[in-house]
């Protein structure tokens, strides 16, 4: 299912300890502490693993939440999606389709015309600016 096949020994040695956390073991950062909670300049932003682009700019806006939020993808081909049940609901989680990254989840409360909220972990994103 994913193009980048890498040991847990290559991704811990390669990724920050938060990077790892959020994109190996599916973990979350806190709110409003990742470090592109309030960005909004010009760029592509990539998977912090595997460098694939995941989102525009342009998708970005500052849904409040805390976290990175995106009103689309850079393309459908880019993310998977899949059912998170937990913590009492089910959610959608989104991974990086190329290197199965967690990157967060997808609520269906975000503005037109996609109607989507892509929440994502700025650890699991490298900004590249334009
Ligand atoms: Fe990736």
């Amino acid at each position: 299912m994913t193009n980048v096949e890498k040991t847990e020994q290559q991704w811990r040695s390669e990724l920050t300890p938060e990077q790892y956390h959020v994109l190996r073991m599916k973990g979350t950062e806190r709110a409003f502490s990742g470090e592109y909670d309030h960005v909004f300049e010009p760029g592509t932003y990539r998977c912090a693993g595997c460098g694939e682009e995941l989102f525009s700019s342009e998708a970005k806006y500052d849904s409040g939440c805390g976290w990175p939020a995106f009103s689309a993808p850079a393309s459908d081909d880019a993310i998977h999606e899949a059912a998170d049940p937990g913590y009492g609901m089910v959610r959608t989680e989104v991974m990086c389709a190329s290197c199965g990254g967690h990157l967060g989840h997808v609520f269906p409360d975000g503005p037109a015309p996609t109607g989507q909220r892509y929440c994502i972990n700025s650890a699991a994103l490298r900004l590249e600016d334009r």
